[in-house]
């Protein structure tokens, strides 16, 4: 079997690609080449230091934040590539791009499959990802064995469908994330314990992973940890939202949820984990979760 390749060594990438290595030879490469070489020592793959050098792999794994790093790495490594090599793009990336960078990849003989991933930064050390993937089927049972990283593959249409998913699945997140945080404020202004409150949400139809995850783990103890960025789901929002627009869908919520996000970024801060964005509520109502 030829090797696998993987670039975009990221809170998502490095563990994914780790996964990979357990089934055969791995080629990694990150702009940042400490990254590479560090995966290199903990997980026996091989640290490129050109991108050319993944052209050996016919399995191309890209994770980085936007269509527009898939399209700047695409540009140098594309014209190496061997025919039939297949490009699975794990980026939340934008369903233009995707039927873009499939049509070309097609003059190097090369197919490409959008396949961004679900489960979080836990999901992918634990190698439970969920896959959504679209493109040519037949191409993703070719290489559907060798997604060590995933529990789940689902394909969900033509090339662009999965990134259109996803971006959906993230502007839903968005909004209970946003709506469990504003209905919380009103509780803790009224005197509420919100953990008790909490206890009854979960056990009854408010619930969301919002609620049951998210608000106790990282809100309510004010951890905040950095696994995912308020950047890259405010960017995710966008593509939903492209989407909607281009589809002449009538989304009112779902534009309120992206003004909404936009503004926690600016204040909150991109880097910031993206249950951050709470704290925005928390300003607004002068009132702190937990
Ligand atoms: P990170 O910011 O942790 O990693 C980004 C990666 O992209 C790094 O390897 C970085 O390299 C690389 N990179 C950035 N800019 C460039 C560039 N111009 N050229 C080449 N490489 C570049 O992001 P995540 O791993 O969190 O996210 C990656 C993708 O996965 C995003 O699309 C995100 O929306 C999605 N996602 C994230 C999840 C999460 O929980 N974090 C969950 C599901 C999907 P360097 O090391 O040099 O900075």
């Amino acid at each position: 079997m030829k090797p696998t390749a993987f670039a975009g060594l990221g809170a998502m990438g490095f563990p994914m690609a780790a996964h990979l290595a357990r089934q055969g030879q791995t080629l990694v490469w990150n702009r940042t080449a400490a990254t590479a070489e560090a995966h290199a020592a903990q997980y026996g793959t091989q640290a490129q230091q050109s991108l050319e050098g993944l052209a050996r792999a016919d399995l191309i794994v890209t994770c980085l934040p936007t269509s527009q790093e898939v399209w700047e790495v695409m540009r140098v490594l594309g014209p190496h590539l061997q025919p039939g090599t297949v490009w699975l793009d794990c980026t939340s990336g934008h369903p233009s791009s995707a039927r873009e960078q499939a049509e070309w990849l097609r003059q190097y003989g090369a197919d490409f499959l959008d396949a961004p991933v679900s489960g979080g930064t836990a999901g992918a050390s634990a190698g439970t990802l969920t896959v959504m993937v679209g493109g040519d089927p037949a191409v993703l049972e070719r290489v559907q064995p060798r997604l060590a990283f995933a529990q789940k593959v689902v394909h969900v249409g033509e090339e662009g469908a999965g990134f259109s998913v996803k971006a959906i699945n993230n502007t839903l997140l968005a909004a209970n994330l946003w709506a469990a945080g504003e209905g919380l404020a009103a509780l803790a202004l009224a005197g509420v314990d919100l953990g008790a409150a909490l206890e009854v949400i979960n056990a009854s139809s408010g619930r969301s992973n919002a609620t049951e995850n998210l608000i106790p783990q990282r809100v309510l103890t004010r951890e905040f940890p950095a696994t995912f960025a308020l950047g890259l789901l405010t960017k995710d929002i966008g593509i939903g939202l492209d989407l909607a627009q281009s589809g002449k869908a009538a989304t009112p919520l779902l534009a309120q949820v992206g003004g909404l996000f936009r503004a926690a970024t600016t204040v909150t801060g991109p880097q910031q984990d993206h249950t951050a964005a709470l704290k925005l509520i928390e300003q607004l109502n002068g009132v702190q979760l937990g």
